[in-house]
């Protein structure tokens, strides 16, 4: 039997960043949900498809495979064999992804394949639903939050290093955008799961929040 852990929470809340490294810590594989739905988005764009077309949306998605592998502890996610890893992280993709991610057709696509993953390793999986939707059994559930001013901070130290000119405001109306699509659309909207442990990481560093979620692993294992 594999140990499951499921971190859920709103985007810029860290997740990613805490859940790989301690995934790490706890020699489990990382899987990041996210980058699966970002891959099926940037196919989308790449198809210039129309979402709000049911058949052209099919019809794209039947075309597309995704499948993630990691190298060196790493996720990797592939679309038709292609590795976009690097190309799933623009403000272009991420809008597209959060329009996307609320059809259904979307998000059954890729329930099967994060399911079995979960069912074959130890895994500790990060998204949006994945301990009220993917994983309802799993055996530690973590949602993860911090402020909406927080998150953008975050995000726009985050592209400043990189070099990315950006605005603090509009960051901060983006990510609130995000939240308020991934909160109200109608199939596995953001939500807590009754049994999970709420996190706020407003006031903690990264360290810290690993930290905490390793605890919590130790005390549930
Ligand atoms: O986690 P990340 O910010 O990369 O996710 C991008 C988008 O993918 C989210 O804003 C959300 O719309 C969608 N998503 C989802 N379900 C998941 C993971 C991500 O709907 N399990």
């Amino acid at each position: 039997m594999s140990f499951n852990i499921a971190i859920d929470g709103p985007a810029g809340a860290g997740k990613s960043t805490v859940a790989r490294l301690a995934a790490e810590k706890l020699h489990f594989i990382y899987v990041d949900t996210g980058a699966m739905y970002r891959a099926i988005a940037l196919g989308l764009l790449r198809g210039s498809t129309d979402i709000e077309d049911a058949s052209a949306l099919a019809d794209a998605l039947g075309k597309m495979e995704v499948s993630i592998c990691h190298v060196d502890g790493t996720q990797h996610v592939y679309l038709n064999g292609e590795d976009v890893s690097g190309l799933i992280r623009t403000e272009q993709v991420s809008d597209m992804t959060s329009r996307s991610s609320a059809k259904p057709e979307v998000r059954k696509k890729l329930t099967s394949l994060q399911r079995n993953l979960a069912a074959r390793e130890n895994v500790l999986m990060d998204g949006r639903d994945i301990g009220t939707m993917i994983l309802p059994d799993a055996d530690l559930k973590i949602f993860l939050t911090a402020s909406v001013a927080t998150r953008a901070e975050r995000r726009f130290l985050e592209l400043t290093e990189k070099g990315e000119p950006c605005s603090l405001e509009e960051i901060a109306a983006d990510i609130a955008e995000r939240d308020y699509r991934d909160e109200h659309r109608e199939i596995a909207p953001l939500r807590q799961a009754q049994d999970a442990i709420p996190l706020d990481t407003s006031d903690m560093t990264i360290e810290e929040v690993v930290e905490a979620i390793l605890t919590l692993a130790r005390e549930h294992m």
